[in-house]
Parts: C-alpha cells; structure tokens; sequence
C-alpha cells in the first residue's frame, strides 16, 4: 500500500508527530478531515439535505465540526438524541433513524421535539401514529445489496415493497398520510447501480401512493452507502453524486421530491488512524510461509468491522524492506480476535515487537465500538487533532 493515497504528507507527518509520545492503541481523528468530507458530500450532492448518521463516529468534538457546518443528523438512539440537544442541535435538524424503538424512547424523543420518523412494521407504525402525533413518517424499503457492500445493513432493516404500501394504507386510514420513503443499500456500497435499483423501486411506491391511495410522498431518504478510502479503492465520490443524479433526474424528472442523505462512513473513515503496537510475532509451524502478527488492538477494541474480514483497512507500518505473509491479530485471550487470516497482508520481514501499526481509515465505527473491559483491557482511548487553520 501507498501512504500517498491515504494521507497527504502534511497529514501523515502531524498525526506521526503527535502520536509519538501517547501509549498504543489509540486513534487520532483529524477533526480538519471531518469538515473537508462535509463540504464535499454537500458539494457533490448541492440540493439534498444531509443528516450525518451520529453511530458512524458520536464523538462530541466530530459533532460540533458537524453542527458549525450547518449538518443535520441521525440517530440511532435517545443517548444520541441526549448528546445532540446538550449541543444546541434544533429537533428539527435531527431524524429518528432506528426502525426499532422502545415506545418510551419514541414518547422521549417526541417531547423533545423530533418530528421526523422512519419505520419499516405495523407496530412500530402503529406507535408513532399513536404517541408522535403530527409527525412525519417514512418507510424504509429493503434493498438487496449485500453482495456489494463491504458492510451489507440489509435483512435486519427495511420491508418488501408490498409491505411498503400496506403499510401506507394503514397510516392512510387512520388520517395520515406517509411522508416519503428510505433505503440504506449497505455500508461501503461499491455498486452504485444498486441506487438505480432502489429508486426503481421508490417510483413504483410513489406511483402506486398516489393512484391507490391519494399520497402525495414528498421525501427520499437515500441512507449511507458512500464510500471510505479503504484497502481496495472504491470509485470517487464525483462518479457517485453523478450517477446516483442521473438515476434521479430519470425517474423523477417531473416532480423532483426532498432529498435527504445520511452518510456516516464517507464522513467519518478517512478522519482517524488507530496507532497499534506489535506485542508479539511468531511462526506456528516451520513449514507455514506466514507469520502471527500479535498487536494490541483487536476486535475487542476499535477494529469490529474486521469481522468476517468485511472492511479491510490499509495498514501502514515505517519499516521497509522484504514482505511476507502475516495473520494479523489482536490481544484478547479469543480466538475470535483475529482480524486477517484468510486474506493476508503482507508486511515488512523485519518488523519487531514493538514496532508500531498505523490502521489508516479508522475514523468510522471504530472507537465506539469498543467493549470496556474485555481481559481487563480498557477502551481504546481517541485524541482529537483541531483543525488548526480555524
Ligand atoms: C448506519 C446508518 C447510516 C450510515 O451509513 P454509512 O454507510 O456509514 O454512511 C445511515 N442511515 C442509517 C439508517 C443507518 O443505520
């Protein structure tokens, strides 16, 4: 791998600075990166609303880059709901996101304020109607794009298209009519042509909403979906915007509905590199041309996408020279807690214990994702790089 088409030198040579007197394994997020992806999302996508999607990377400091530029967000929770509004956050610039709510934590966010909903089954509809009064409703439609996406978020979430119009009819017969409709078509989605798909699908509903029914859907939520910089590249955010433009102004030419996104990943990814510490290198077995890499982070602390090898992050270490094969894994008395066994990064023959890993486009789902004390290990800890040009 190439540092260069992670980091500009600049980049590289402040976070390398700072993280040299901190105890491993951490993450340091540079906050001026979280501001960068902001304006390009928005550059990219100019007339869609964007809600940042708060589970990707809930941090307070990742949070107010986000509330000066004017974002609005999702949530996954009533703790992030909590976080938003400590934070000045309008309820009317943040989204019920969760299609699975407890009916006291949809009855909390409704007396807070929030007036935005998504559901994907008749009870969850059936309590919004009920206890969120006046709300705007929207359901998620499931999108098959597992085979794609690095991180698929399909079959738990979202329903069929024709439990999409039932549902429609039965907030239709108790007075309400459904404001628009989600998908999320699964997280680091490198098919842009799913989005053809899904909205394919969108215009049927809206269509079949507005003959059978008389509602009027006014809303798109396109989800997340857009991509990281990770280990295998992924298209340019440019040739998103422009095809996903494309597949909308193509089904939608006449009567061009609210467009909301709710990237997490392509805003949070390439902001955070984990610094890990090589604890132990060895070789089971004479005749395996690979080695063990031990290091002190794992599954347990920061690096839960690895699951499945799902999101494969660059790895940087400074050492040169020959390659081999190693299995990488983390500290943890599991054997779950390895990260890369089937696939095998190659690394420098003459790394040492002790030397340091750089995991380069951590910023995502990482450092929430830590358990508190699992063999005793603490949390990983996060440090924040203000964007000194402020
Ligand atoms: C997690 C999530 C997102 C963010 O998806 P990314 O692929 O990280 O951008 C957006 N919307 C919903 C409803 C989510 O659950």
């Amino acid at each position: 791998m190439n540092l260069r088409d992670y980091l500009t030198s600049s980049e590289w040579n402040r976070i390398k600075d700072f993280s040299e007197d901190k105890e491993t394994p951490f993450l340091v997020v540079d906050l001026k990166k979280v501001k960068k992806n902001y304006i390009e999302m928005k550059n990219n996508f100019e007339t869609a609303d964007l809600y940042y999607a708060v589970k990707a990377s809930p941090s307070v400091e990742v949070l107010k880059v986000l509330i000066d530029q004017g974002s609005c967000f999702d949530i996954a929770s009533i703790y992030e709901l909590d976080r938003l509004l400590s934070l000045g956050v309008e309820p009317d610039r943040i989204s019920y996101g969760n299609t699975i709510k407890k009916v006291k934590d949809l009855k909390y966010a409704y007396e807070k304020g929030i007036r935005l909903f998504v559901t994907d089954s008749e009870l969850d509809l059936l309590n919004i109607l009920e206890h969120a009064p006046g709300s705007r409703i929207f359901i998620r439609l499931l999108v098959e794009g597992s085979n794609s996406a690095d991180w698929p978020l399909a079959r738990k979430f979202g329903c069929s298209l024709e439990e999409v119009r039932r549902l429609i009819t039965i907030a239709k017969d108790y007075g309400v009519d459904i404001y628009g409709i989600s998908f999320h078509v699964g997280s680091q989605q490198r098919n842009i042509l799913v989005w053809e798909y899904a909205l394919l699908k969108v215009k049927e509903i809206f269509e079949w909403a507005k003959e059978y029914e008389d509602v009027e859907l006014e809303m798109i939520n396109m989800g997340g979906g857009f991509p990281s910089n990770y280990y295998y590249p992924a298209e340019d955010l440019e040739v998103y915007s422009e095809n996903i433009k494309r597949f909308l102004e193509q089904f939608f030419e006449d009567k061009m509905p609210r467009i909301i996104l709710e990237p997490g990943r392509s805003l949070a990814g390439n902001t955070g590199v984990l610094v890990s510490e090589i604890v132990l290198i060895s070789q089971k077995n004479q005749f395996e041309n690979f080695r063990w890499i031990y290091q002190d982070a794992g599954k347990f602390n920061g690096l839960i996408e690895t699951l499945d090898e799902s999101i494969k992050y660059p790895v940087y270490t400074e050492k040169k020279g020959e390659k081999g094969e190693v299995v990488l894994a983390g500290p943890t008395c599991d054997s779950m807690d390895i990260m890369y066994e089937d696939f095998k990064y190659e690394l420098p023959m003459n790394l040492e214990i002790g030397d340091r890993l750089y995991w380069l486009s951590t910023g995502a789902y990482t450092s929430s994702y830590c358990a508190v004390e699992f063999n005793g290990f603490p949390p990983m800890k996060t440090y924040f790089i203000e964007d000194s040009s402020k």
